[in-house]
């Protein structure tokens, strides 16, 4: 079968190989790949800039139809459409961070797409306690960013507490960003988007989505827009979704006094910020990296009841064929998000 994926450590050694179709272990289903995200990780792998086990699949936001299951799966069966928790495989499920459902943190584990191989395949093995069924009205597409669309509802509904009448700057109109201003939309709050001049594009979709206000930091005062849309007091939370100094910078400047601060872009290096507005405006400062057991179920519920579609977020369906294409695009910022389909 068809497969891309990272051949050794370092930069560059990805390719579409051709490699044996794997065969479901006890517990563990085959599923035929119908879609695959590529994530911003994905990226970094390319570059050799995060944590995996070469030669490895990549790819772990995934969606597909269930084909043949192991021995003692009856969780799932063949012909069920399902989507798949990629990053608590291999988790120990006895430290303390297993136990209180924050598997992210287990040191056992060894997430699928980066340390075990993932869905930019034409098949892949998971085991069944990883794999949820995909709601009878979202398709395979959509279904595939059900990861993404699970670390912006930790973010946002688990980690971040947002009332109807905040006001919410969100820095980074990529997809995560995106997708929390969609989820922040969802409890009636007002969102402010911030982008460069380079994602003049995304800025348009995010107003067409119903984003309140976008801003064009090249241009324009993040900041001083966050204080005219609050009477002069700043954003009552801000939610940082780029990673770099200058936004976390501009964010520590448009909150509140008092307000929220959640960093969800993942910071690679370390950034030159001012600290000193957490004390001086007594800020609440939180992190909020991957998901949690409880934010999968509440994620499922959210695509099942239709309160979010995620396939306006897809710009690009793209053959695995040409996966070389949907990296360049997702590194170029070329529409919003890439999706593989084998
Ligand atoms: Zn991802
Ligand atoms: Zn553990």
């Amino acid at each position: 079968m068809k497969a891309v994926r990272k051949l050794a450590q370092g930069t560059g050694q990805v390719a579409l190989c051709d490699i044996p179709e794997p065969d479901p272990r006890p517990g563990c289903v085959k599923i035929a790949v119908k879609a695959g995200g590529i994530c911003g990780t994905d990226i970094h792998i390319l570059h050799g800039g995060y944590a995996f086990n070469p030669p490895v699949t990549l790819g772990h936001e995934i969606a597909g139809e269930v084909v043949e299951v192991g021995q003692g799966v009856d969780r799932v069966r063949a012909g069920d459409r399902v989507t798949v928790l990629p990053s608590a495989m291999g988790r120990c499920g006895v430290c303390r961070f297993c136990k209180s459902g924050f598997y992210f943190y287990c040191v056992n584990r060894s997430s699928i797409g980066s340390k075990t191989d993932g869905g930019f395949a034409e098949y892949c093995v998971v085991p069944q306690d990883l794999i949820y069924l995909l709601p009878e009205d979202v398709d395979y597409r959509a279904g595939s960013l059900t990861e993404p669309l699970a670390c912006c509802v930790q973010a946002v509904y688990e980690l971040t507490a947002i009332a109807p009448s905040d006001v919410v700057l969100i820095s980074g109109p990529g997809p995560i960003g995106m997708i929390c201003a969609a989820l922040v939309k969802l409890q009636g709050a007002a969102v402010i988007l911030c982008g460069t001049a380079q994602d003049r594009e995304r800025l348009e979709m995010a107003r067409s989505f119903g984003v309140d206000r976008t801003v064009d930091v090249t241009t324009e005062d993040a900041a001083q827009v966050a204080r005219d849309m609050t009477d002069g007091y700043g954003a009552d939370v801000v939610l940082e979704c780029v990673g770099v100094g200058p936004s976390v910078n501009q964010c520590l400047e448009a909150v509140a006094r008092l307000g929220r601060y959640t960093q969800v872009g993942l910071l690679d290096h370390p950034a030159q910020i001012d600290f000193g507005k957490v004390i001086y405006k007594q800020l609440r400062v939180q992190g909020a990296l991957g998901q949690a057991w409880s934010t999968w179920e509440k994620t499922l519920r959210l695509l099942r009841r239709g309160a979010i579609d995620m396939n306006r977020f897809i710009t690009h369906e793209v053959p695995l064929d040409r996966w070389q294409e949907a990296f360049d695009n997702t590194e170029q910022k070329r529409g919003l998000k890439n999706v593989l389909c084998p």
